[in-house]
């Protein structure tokens, strides 16, 4: 048998990996991609809800927020609009929480309807939110530069802020915690938790050091993007890189799982599979490895970069979801305001109650605080149902990564009394559930794990974001510019390099940075 070659080895078929495979195809390499699993796409998938024909779910990545900025969405820079048959359904609000008492603050695309939203609760908070906005949306070219190319150091960023009295402010915020940031701007708890929570969804705690800047950013891109979802399923938007892919002549190879990255005299020179197969890339490798596996899954990795990365953190927290198969969409308290919002934040009162449960969730414990995350997208697409009228629900909470009982294998045992205690807290959020249900399953941490080596012990985004790793020190210092020490000719994509978790399109940057070193003109390719 003639061993397989390619110019350029694809470790994975995440949507980020995807997107650098698309371009380098396009290039002119002879690009193969080699994914684990029998689907393509990772956290972007779409599959039916079992025991539900026709009901399809999501089961990682539903809202996209920071990808409608990149050049990919903005300027269809690789065709999946024109040609490859992407389509997007944009939204006018990107969340609204929906609390226990009825109550419900939505976050609109336009300010001035937040204001409003947030002026039942407290008129001062409503003019600090328009004050709040105003300063996000003058930082956010600052913060959101780079986003989709390599980073600029972190040691330049720092200089380069320090300069003038904006930058010095975002550097004390960079350092300081969203809640410190989001208390000391807002007055109401109802609205410090309609913001809290929705800056936990990166996965830590608000009260964490670093997270100051993140409130700004997402305010900033809120009012400046429109949020969307993938017509049809999230997988389409894998799918459609696929065929960008395999229109410029790239490969992919389902089912095989990349063992060990080849290298010898310090350059990469292929990849052996699990069954022990070898496959050679002719000028580079790029793979969705995780930080913790560099040093067992990469020969001749410079030690102390392995090192280093064996050391990084994890997210604080991970996430249980469930899908279900609804005979109707959900009805929530609030009415059809909140029943229109593309996620909706379910919020049980009191800060101390929230603050306490991310204490929970750090030794291995589920809180008993009752907040979901729900998402509803056949409401705005009937395509993901059988027929009109039928809903297909997302509810989403926090869960630990290692349980302090059994740790992560510890989740077997505990799935579905815990899934049928989420369905029955979410119903005092929108209580037509009861009868509703057709069908449904659960994925715990440990489930996202084995779906993808990328999301450890589930953790959604990989890795923390976390100020020390963020920017061009994600997810170390070392490994920050996509570019592996004593490997030459190996790179890294997807979640725990920059700019991070979720469905970005990061895997633009790692794309510029190989054809930087293969001497490709960037300017045919990439838009400025
Ligand atoms: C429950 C959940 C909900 C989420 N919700 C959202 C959301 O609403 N919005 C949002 O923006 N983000 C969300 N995310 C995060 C988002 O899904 C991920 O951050 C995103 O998918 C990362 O994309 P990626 O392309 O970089 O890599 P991944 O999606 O991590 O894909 C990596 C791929 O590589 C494959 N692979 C890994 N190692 C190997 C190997 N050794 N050999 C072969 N194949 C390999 C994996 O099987 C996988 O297919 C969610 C994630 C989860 C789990």
């Amino acid at each position: 048998m003639t061993q397989e070659t390619a110019d350029i080895i694809v470790c994975g078929a995440g949507h980020n990996t995807l997107i650098t495979a698309a371009y380098l195809a396009k290039a002119g390499l002879d690009v193969l991609v080699l994914e684990k699993n029998e689907m393509i796409g990772g956290g972007v998938i779409s599959r039916e809800i079992p025991g539900a024909p026709g009901f399809i779910s999501n089961p990682h990545a539903q809202g996209i927020v920071l990808m409608a900025a990149n050049p990919v969405i903005t300027r269809d820079e690789l065709g999946l609009f024109a040609k490859f048959g992407l389509e997007i359904v944009e939204r006018d609000t990107m969340y609204a929480t929906q609390f226990e008492d009825g109550s419900f603050i939505t976050q609109w695309l336009d300010v001035d309807k937040v204001c409003q939203s947030i002026a039942k609760f407290s008129e001062r908070d409503a003019d600090a939110y328009r004050r709040f906005a105003r300063i996000a949306a003058k930082l956010l070219p600052l913060l959101s530069q780079g986003l989709f190319a390599p980073p600029t150091p972190l040691g330049s960023l720092f200089m380069m802020l320090d300069q003038s009295r904006e930058g010095r402010f975002v550097l004390s915020q960079l350092m300081d915690s969203a809640y410190n940031v989001i208390d000391s701007f807002f007055e109401h708890e109802q609205v410090k938790l309609h913001y809290m929570h929705y800056v936990a969804e990166l996965m830590i705690s608000p009260e964490q050091s670093g997270t100051g800047v993140v409130p700004f950013l997402l305010t900033g891109l809120i009012h400046s993007v429109k949020p969307f979802h993938i017509k049809g399923g999230s997988g389409n938007l894998s799918n459609s890189l696929g065929r960008c892919l395999a229109h410029h002549g790239g490969r992919i190879r389902r089912g095989a799982m990349v063992e060990k990255i080849l290298s010898r005299g310090g350059r990469v020179t292929g990849v052996r599979l699990k069954g022990g197969e070898e496959i050679l890339a002719r000028k580079g490798v790029v793979g969705s490895i995780h930080p913790h596996d560099l040093g067992a899954m990469v020969e001749g990795v410079d030690k102390f970069t392995a090192k280093q990365a064996a050391h990084v953190k994890l997210s604080n927290f991970g996430a249980f979801n469930t899908h279900l198969a609804l005979r109707e969409p959900p009805n929530y308290l609030g009415g059809a305001e909140v029943n229109n919002a593309m996620m909706v934040e379910c919020v049980p009162m009191g800060m101390e109650n929230f603050r306490r449960s991310f204490d929970e969730l750090r030794y291995g414990r589920i809180p008993d605080y009752n907040n979901y995350d729900v998402a509803c997208i056949s409401r705005v697409d009937p395509t993901q149902v059988p027929q009109a009228g039928n809903a297909s629900l997302y509810l989403y909470k926090f869960a630990p990564l290692q349980l302090a009982e059994g740790g992560n294998a510890g989740w077997a045992h505990i799935k579905a009394e815990t899934m049928q205690r989420f369905i029955d807290g979410y119903t005092r959020y929108a209580p037509n559930m009861a009868g509703n249900i057709i069908a449904g399953y659960c994925e715990t941490p440990q489930d996202m794990y084995e779906h993808n080596p990328v999301f450890k012990y589930g953790d959604i985004f990989g890795v923390g974001t976390f100020l020390n790793q963020f920017f061009s020190y994600r997810p170390t210092p070392e490994l920050g510019q996509y570019r592996v020490p004593g490997v030459a000719g190996l790179y890294l994509a997807g979640p725990t390099t920059h700019p991070g978790g979720g469905v970005t399109g990061g895997g633009r940057a790692s794309a510029i940075a190989m054809m930087t070193d293969l001497g490709i003109p960037l300017k045919n390719y990439f838009q400025a």
